[in-house]
This record gives C-alpha cells, structure tokens and sequence, in this order.
C-alpha cells in the first residue's frame, strides 16, 4: 500500500482506511472511513495533504457535503491535525472527541507549543492546524454514543497513551478504533511498538486500556497506525510486555548515563525499525518515545516512596493478575455456545468488568496505603 492508497477492511461492511503518507513515511498514519447511511471518518491526521483524504472520500463515492462525522481518537496532531481543514471542506460534519480534547481543537495554540517541543525537528513535515469552532464540536465522556444511522459507535475512555483519549467502537461491525491505546502495528513485522509520547503517557494506565482493549474483544483492531489487524490475544499481550521492557529500559539506561540527552541519543542510535519507516523516522520516533518515558519517571520520582513502592507491586503482579481477570461471562466468550451474543451485549459486561477491575485496583491500592501508613506510625511510635 503506498501514500494515499485506499483499502477495505475486508472483516467490515463500509470501512475503508487509507495511507495518509504522514511524515512523508508510508505504512505510518492510517485515517478510516465508515461509509454508514451517516458516513464518518476515523481520525483526520496530521492537518499536512488533508486533501488526500477528500480525495479518499471521492474514491469511496462520499460526497463531502453529505460527510456528517469525523470522529478525533485523541488531540495530538497527528490524528486531530486535519480537521479544522477538513471541517471546511465537509461544511456539515460534527467533530467527536474527548472533553478533555475539544477545548485544544477549539483553541490549538497550546497544542502547537506542545507538539513543537515534543517532536523537535520533526515539525517540518506538520502545519499549524486551523481551530475547530465550538459549534461544530460535540464533547465525549467515557461510554457515549454516536450514532450514524445504520450503527452505532461507543465511545470508550483510554487515557494512557493521553489523557484525552478515546477507543471508538463500532458495535454492528465488532470493530475498534484504537488510536493509539494499542501502540503502532507495523503489518511487515505482524507486531506492535510502543508510543509514549510526553508529555502524558503513564505506563500502568496504558496497561489498563490494552486490559479494555481485551475486556471488548472486537473482532477487528483499526490502529491509528498502521491498519487492521485481526483480534489476538497473544499479540495484545506482548504489547503489554513490550511497553514494561521498553519503560524498565529506558530507566536503566538512566542509571548508567551522565544525562537524559544520552539517554534519548542511545536509543536514537539503536532504533528499532529503520527498515520499515527509514532511518529518520524510526530515530526521530525512538527519541519521541524515551522522552515520554523520562517524563514518566520525573512524574513516578515526585510521588512520595511509599506510593512509587505500591505502584511498582501493582506491575509486579500484572501477569499472574491478567491469568484469572477475564470470565467467559465477560468480553466476548470463547466457546462457541454464545455465538447469538451480538457485540453490543458485551457493551454492560464490559462496564461492569471495568467498574470491578476499578474498584479491586482503587481498593488494594487504599488497603495498602492503610497498611504502610500504620506500619509507619507503629515505626515512630
Ligand atoms: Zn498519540
Ligand atoms: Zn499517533
């Protein structure tokens, strides 16, 4: 597939997705289009060639005045860049995202400040993104619904990645959106890399959205980057051990180097797929996500001991805790005896799944908080 390709998502009927040729890079930036009787698109990119989108659209017979949604998993511009352009274009299209993101689409100078100092020279390849009016704006919270005449589409809080993130999960397809709560697929390597961006990512959180990810159990992942990829359950957990090797190895390198600058020029020098997005992307990508990174150690190190002692126990038992956290009465079932279970079913199991998974995480946490704090009063007694 090359720059400005289009290509059904063969497991969907109407779902189309598209090479956006974000940072000059093929296999990079994938944007969606649901061709439902409201059609929609998946993400906007990074604001750059916005027209291939339009261009898209023409392809899949979508007239842009007839566009009704585009839907923004998160506010950093690489998904949320295009659509004060497109918005312009698709004169009666309703913008979705998160509440947490509207305000930074409405009024992006924040947003450019931020992404400048984020991304450093690769800014060359973004423009400055046109604001997006409050009146073409419609806020989300965490389990809202879009609807788009012949489906509907939930939309669902993943905010580890950022924290104005959202899974959109279109339930007649079983499909979802993921942004990029499930990392990057790179399709050449069947696997998925980490992103974690400053200035927001938090490892334990990301966990927590690929444990949604897996509580929904869609038959199709649409990522942000690159495409779809059937559901599977091994792949999703060796993203899980990914992201905890790849934040356990920046941290070490750390320790060893004289200064961050170091740190981030180690893993520039050793990044990981220049073979597939090219040596300056892959670099560029590699300093983009220890910064992330370091950010989240300073953020861990301002926590007083006792809390950093507990956040560290609760990874520690990840693994042996994601063996027994599903049911089949939860997520999507493996037998085939609950075949007449239709996706939107799982919807109630899912939030109650997440309220449980919830308040046993908050309660442990509160149980062990009690405990250090009387153990330290016993101590000082
Ligand atoms: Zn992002
Ligand atoms: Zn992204």
């Amino acid at each position: 597939m090359d720059i400005g390709d289009i290509a059904a998502v063969e497991t969907a009927d109407d779902i189309y997705y598209m090479d956006t040729g974000m940072y000059e890079t093929s296999g990079y930036g994938s944007v969606y289009i649901i061709d439902a009787d409201q059609p929609a698109i998946v993400d906007t990119g990074i604001g750059t060639n916005y027209e291939r989108i339009i261009d898209a659209l023409a392809r899949v017979d979508i007239d842009p005045h007839s566009l009704a949604h585009l839907l923004v998993t998160h506010a950093h511009l690489d998904h949320a860049g295009g659509a004060g352009f497109l918005i312009a274009d698709c004169p009666n299209a309703t913008v979705h995202t998160h509440e947490r993101a509207g305000p930074h689409l409405s009024d992006p100078a924040q947003l450019i400040e931020g992404t400048k100092a984020a991304v450093g020279e690769q800014w060359q390849y973004y423009v400055e993104p046109n604001p997006v009016p409050e009146s073409r704006l419609n806020t989300l919270s965490d389990g809202d619904t879009i609807d788009l005449g012949d489906r509907s589409i939930t939309a669902v809080a993943a905010p580890g990645h950022a924290l104005h993130q959202m899974l959109f999960y279109d339930t007649t397809e079983d499909t979802l959106f993921t942004g990029d709560a499930a990392g990057i697929y790179v399709p050449e390597k069947d696997r998925i890399q980490q992103t974690s961006p400053p200035s927001q990512f938090n490892l334990e959180t990301c966990l927590d959205d690929v444990r949604t990810i897996e509580t929904i159990t869609p038959e199709t992942l649409c990522f942000g980057h690159f495409g779809p990829r059937a559901y599977d359950d091994k792949l999703l957990s060796s993203y899980k051990r990914a992201l905890v090797e790849w934040v356990e190895a920046v941290r070490q390198k750390r320790e060893e180097a004289h200064s961050d600058e170091n740190v981030i020029q180690h893993f520039s020098e050793h990044a990981k797929l220049t073979d597939v997005w090219g040596e300056e992307k892959a670099r560029a990508e590699a300093r983009l996500n220890v910064r992330g990174v370091l950010a989240y150690l300073d953020w861990q190190a301002t926590q007083p001991e006792w809390v950093s002692a507990i956040v560290q126990s609760n990874m520690g038992f990840l693994g042996n805790y994601r063996k027994c956290e599903r049911s089949p009465s939860l997520g999507k079932p493996d037998s085939e005896d609950t075949n007449d279970r239709t996706a939107s079913d799982q919807l109630p199991a899912m939030w109650a799944h997440r309220a449980l998974h919830d308040t046993t995480a908050h309660s442990r946490r509160v149980l062990m908080i009690v405990l250090v704090f009387v153990f330290k009063k016993r101590q000082t007694e």
